[in-house]
Formats: C-alpha cells, structure tokens, sequence
C-alpha cells in the first residue's frame, strides 16, 4: 500500500515498440528507419521509447522540436536526431552542439541556423524541406532553387538531405501520394544542380506500409512503432500502450435507479455497479458517455450513464466484481477489449490523438520490458 498508488496507468509495453520498429525495419526496403518520437512519443514516454526503438535497429530518432531533442540527448542518447520546427527565438546552438540535425523550410530559417553555427564553432547539418503539397511547413516550389543555392553558398551548413511529408499517404492509391512524389523527384534535381549531394526522406508510417517507391534513404513511422495501424495492412503491429485503472466499489440497485449525473441512464433491472476511479480528468472522454465499455472480469461491459471528472460507473449485470479487480479502458484488443481505434472512430477522430492525449498528471506511466 501506498499513496502514490494509480487511480489509473498507461502501461507501455516496451517490447512492443522493440516489435513494431523491428517489423518496420524489415519493410523499409534496406532504408534506415528514423522513429518519430515528438509529443512525448505520441503519449508513451519519448525517453523509454526512443531507447527501445534503437535497441531494436532505428538508426534515427525524430523529433519536432529542439527542447524534445535535447531532453534526448540529456538522457543519454546519441542517436543521430533530426528535429524540425520551431520558433525564430529557439537558441539553435544548443542543437547544433548536441549533434541535432535541423529542418529549415527557408532562406529565412537556414539563415538562423548558419548564424547559430558560426556562434557555437560548428558545421550545422540541415535537412532542406521541401513543400510538394501538404502546404504546411516546408519550402514552396517557387522558392526552392533560392533556398538550395543559398544553402550550397553557406559554408557554416552542411545540407544533408531534402525531405517533404505526405498529406494522404493513409489513403492507398490517393492521387495526391503520386503528385507530391513527382515534385520530390523535381526538388532533388534542383538540388543536385545546385551542387547539394543530400539523402531523400518523405516516408511516414502509412508510406512505409504500402509505398515501398518512396522509402528512398531513411523513412520516418510515428504511429505505426505504438503499434496502431494507419492503412489496416494486416501487418503483425501490436498496440504498446494499455490504459488500464481498478474496480474501487460495487453495490447493488434496484430497477428503475438513476446513474451519475444528469440521470441520463436508469437501471432496466437490479443490477450490479463497479464504481471505478478514473475520468475526464484523467483522459476518458465525456463526449462517450452512454457509449462506451470497458474489460472487466473477462468480457466487455458498458459505461453505465455520464462519465465524471474522476469517476464512472460500470454496469455488471448479476456479476459482482472483486475490489481491486483490474478495468482496461483501451488496450491491445485481444480477445475483444476496447481499442484506441474504437475510441477514436466513435469520437470521429485519429487513435493518434487518443494515445497523445493520455500524458496526464494523474495518469501513471508504467513500463514493461525495459532494459537496464
Ligand atoms: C509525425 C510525423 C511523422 C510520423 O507520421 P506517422 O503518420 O505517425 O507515421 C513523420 N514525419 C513528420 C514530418 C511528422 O510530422
């Protein structure tokens, strides 16, 4: 017993990730495998996973910004690290001095870079972005040509390689996959004319999966490493993270009784609740109230009526739960228990955000099969 014991836990199966980055390796047709490892990795602890991705053969760890780089190479990692956006004010210094290689989607940004060089006494090593049509970050056609001869006259930068990212490479056969492909290819002889001799990446999870064309040097899988699936490609991937929490109480009521707030739900027949101890605060969506259930002593069971900042309620039917009894509120699936997935299609959103939204204060991180 003790005070720190969890309300609620996201365990991290660690070997999982050393699973799922292996059997990405194996599809990445000899490419180098870059794990993406931004916002935490995705929920599951950037630390902890970045060292299980390498252990099982990512050369590359990417991340989004210099500050999730750092706290990398803080740790102990040298892995060669790519991080690729942040704000002008960012000490890029910092970076060029741990061995972070940047993305620089500008004149404006190489510019920042190169002076950040020269201030720490070093050559920065810069990834060239080019936008082929996500219109996001990254360099717009018309720019380019400027943006490579630039690079190729600034001797504090060594261009190391030019990168894009697809915007519909989750929907196979998209014609936009193709289009910003060809844009690539013209972007890379910009930048071989331009005297530039850089590696190619544009690869995420999805491309990975199904574009083996577009694996060029290095591919760069986020979601795929936690083990959910973009494009269902039947590939052996098994989801690393599990939110889990505990039976606190259960009671009796009779037919006809109201459950939590609002009364929105009301006993059909006597029935047995197991209160459990986890709720919005905690990561459970209010908004799947009425349409939720969890695994409990071996099957699934609804969510009965509204659930609360730190509490909802199970319906057990006749069963009558143990104190203590374990509730997974999303897991691996197995033998029928919620997923990520389930959660994210019946909020109409992405299991990307279901997992990255689990990083909260009263959510305890465990971690299985870590290695000393
Ligand atoms: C997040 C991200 C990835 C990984 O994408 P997944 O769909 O999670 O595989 C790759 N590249 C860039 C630039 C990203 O922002």
């Amino acid at each position: 017993m003790t005070a720190s014991s969890p309300r609620a836990e996201a365990v991290i199966d660690l070997d999982a990730v050393r699973h799922n980055v292996a059997l990405l390796t194996s599809r990445a047709s000899g490419a180098a495998v870059m794990a993406v490892v931004k916002a935490d990795a995705y929920g599951h602890g950037a630390v902890p996973v970045a060292r299980a991705a390498a252990e099982a053969g990512a050369t590359w760890l990417g991340t989004c910004s210099l500050a999730e780089a750092l706290e990398l190479r803080a740790a102990g990692l040298d892995t060669r690290l790519f991080s690729w956006l942040d704000v002008p004010e960012v000490d890029f210094a910092a970076g060029i001095e741990a061995d972070v290689d940047l993305g620089a989607s500008s004149t404006g940004e190489l510019t920042r870079i190169a002076e950040a060089a020269v201030r720490a006494g070093k050559r920065a090593r810069v990834h060239l972005k080019i936008d082929t049509g996500l219109s996001r970050n990254g360099c717009p056609p018309a720019e380019w040509p400027s943006l490579v001869e630039a690079a190729a006259a600034t001797p504090s930068v060594e261009v190391v390689a030019i990168w894009s990212h697809l915007a519909c490479a989750d929907e196979p056969g998209h014609p936009s996959v193709d289009a910003q492909a060809k844009r690539f290819a013209e972007a890379y002889d910009l930048a071989r004319a331009a005297g530039l001799d850089p590696i190619r990446h544009l690869a995420n999870s999805a491309a990975l999966l199904t574009r083996p064309d577009l694996h060029f040097d290095l591919v760069r899988p986020g979601i795929a490493m936690y083990g959910l699936n973009p494009v269902d490609t039947g590939d052996d991937l098994r989801p690393a993270m599990t939110f889990r929490s505990s039976v606190v109480l259960t009671k009796r009521l009779l037919a006809g009784e109201s459950v939590s707030y609002g009364h929105i739900w009301t006993t059909p027949q006597d029935t047995t609740l197991a209160l459990v101890p986890t709720g919005y605060a905690d990561g459970v969506p209010r908004s799947l109230s009425g349409r939720m259930d969890v695994w409990l002593g071996g099957r699934r069971r609804p969510v009965a009526g509204r659930v609360c900042m730190d509490q909802l309620v199970v319906d057990c039917g006749d069963e009558v739960p143990e104190v203590g009894d374990e509730v997974v509120l999303f897991g691996a699936g197995g033998a029928g228990a919620p997923t990520a997935r389930e959660w994210a299609d019946k909020l109409g959103t992405i299991d990307y955000e279901i997992v990255t939204s689990m990083y909260r204060p009263r959510v305890r991180r465990r971690y299985l099969g870590e290695q000393s």
